[in-house]
């Protein structure tokens, strides 16, 4: 690896992979260019509070730019990477000029997977993005809008169902918001129905719900969800979604709002570079993170494999995206300071935490399990605790503590519709 300041270093994607890489490099003898096709960088654990009406979006995301003004030796472009020429050492762009580097580190992240059914994406949108959340967030509040209108009752009951498939921590969390909004947040407020009889189904082919948790603390958050009145299917694939509802277990679910929540992809780095991938298109990397064959080419974060000290892969989670990028910033030092080659990544278990409403969670530390209230500020602190800045700090912390008190969410907006009485979207 060459050394000194014209070094090169290009890192595509300014997640928590990306942007942990760069921060980390921002004192070593090298050139950067961060290159994201967004402008912002996206705290994804609370996209789900976005798209329940919980948070607006400009408490959990921040310019890019911004977060890297301080540090002079890097130059962010808004731009969408379509490929790398491994060999002529580019990265290439749409609709403009590639880019040479010296070390690429791709942290691309991963995108929705529809299990070969992409056709259902349009009907059951998954959040990923803050415009999937604005998206989600619109067709939540309009179906009971279009409740008020609806005089016929079992066209308000399709308006006012709404089924979430997969129980991971995202469908959990967003199912039982949703319950909390209908029961809670939003009574009250309607002439024509009762909010409280709408229905939230969460759907999962899996026997359990969030099976990465233990066995007990998954049947406490099952309770939790049942508690705030989420009706959960286990052991039920979904074989059809459509504009008015999912087939499952061989029979029809009338709901006008469905919503993903199942499963993830790698982005297509490994087509890029035509590296080994695993069947989620998670490039198959060295211990050291690089590519199989390309030393200057790293992949972090969702879009990498790796297997940890158990044998199991690394879990996609931002902890594990966070440690590799500083992982790999670390292992470019060394490199241009001409010292050997690090020692294999190693993956520090963060823990692993999710929310069942307003008031409870579940927590596992490994060596220590939590559910209920406590689990739940432990939850919270340590989401506020990763936010960036104080004022974002402060100000989801007022956020929650108000929804907590009154039960009153303050982002209930519908954006982007069109006016009159077109159902959302
Ligand atoms: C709804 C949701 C909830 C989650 N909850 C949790 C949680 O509670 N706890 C937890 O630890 N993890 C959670 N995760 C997972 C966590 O967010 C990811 O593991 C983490 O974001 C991965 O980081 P990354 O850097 O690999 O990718 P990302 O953070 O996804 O960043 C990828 C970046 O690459 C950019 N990009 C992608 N393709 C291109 C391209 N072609 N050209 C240019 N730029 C591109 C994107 O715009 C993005 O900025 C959640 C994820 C989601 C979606």
């Amino acid at each position: 690896m060459s050394a000194g300041a014209e070094h090169h270093v290009v890192i595509v994607g300014a997640g928590f992979g990306g942007l942990e890489a760069a921060r980390n490099l921002a004192s070593a003898p090298v050139r950067i260019t961060m290159i994201d096709r967004r402008n912002h960088h996206l705290f994804q654990p609370l996209l789900y509070q976005v798209a329940t009406a919980s948070l607006p979006t400009s408490e959990i995301a921040w310019p890019i730019r911004f977060l890297l003004r301080g540090h002079k030796n890097v130059t962010t472009l808004l731009g969408t990477v379509t490929g790398v020429e491994r060999d002529g050492k580019r990265v290439l762009l749409d609709g403009e000029p590639p880019i040479a580097f010296d070390t690429l580190i791709l942290a691309t992240g991963a995108r929705h997977a529809y299990f070969g059914h992409d056709e259902w994406e349009p009907y059951a949108p998954g959040v990923k993005t803050l415009e999937d959340a604005t998206r989600i967030r619109r067709r939540i509040l309009s179906a009971f809008e279009q409740a008020e209108w609806e005089t016929d009752e079992a066209r308000r009951a399709e308006w006012l169902t709404f089924v979430i498939i997969g129980a991971g921590p995202t469908g959990v969390e967003i199912a039982g918001t949703i319950a909390e909004l209908a029961r809670d947040t939003l009574r009250g407020d309607f002439r024509n129905f009762d909010t409280r009889s709408a229905r939230v189904v969460l759907v999962e082919a899996g026997p359990r719900i969030l099976a990465g948790f233990t066995e007990d603390l998954s049947a406490y958050a099952a309770r939790a969800l049942e508690r705030l009145g989420v009706e959960v299917r286990l052991g039920q694939a979904v074989s059809q979604c459509r504009a008015d509802g999912v087939e499952l277990g061989g029979a029809f679910l009338p709901a006008r709002t469905i919503l993903w929540a199942a499963g993830v992809a790698a982005s297509p780095a490994a087509e890029w570079l035509e590296a080994p991938a695993d069947r989620a298109g998670r490039v198959r990397v060295e211990p050291d993170l690089s590519v199989p064959g390309q030393p200057d080419i790293f992949v972090v974060g969702d879009t990498a494999f790796v297997a940890g000290a158990d044998g199991k892969p690394v879990p996609g989670v931002a902890p594990a995206a966070k440690q590799e990028g500083h992982y790999v910033a670390k292992l470019i030092k060394a490199r241009l300071q001409g010292k050997p080659s690090a020692a294999p990544f190693v993956y520090k278990n963060a823990g692993n935490l999710a929310t069942i409403g307003k008031r409870a969670a579940i927590v596992d530390f490994g060596w220590i399990k939590l559910r209920g209230r406590l689990a739940w500020w432990i939850w919270g602190i340590a989401h506020i605790f990763f936010l960036i800045g104080l004022r974002n700090r402060l100000a989801v912390a007022l956020n929650w503590l108000w929804i907590y008190v009154s039960g009153h969410r303050s982002a209930r907006l519908i954006t982007q519709r069109d006016p009159g009485r077109a159902p959302p979207d």
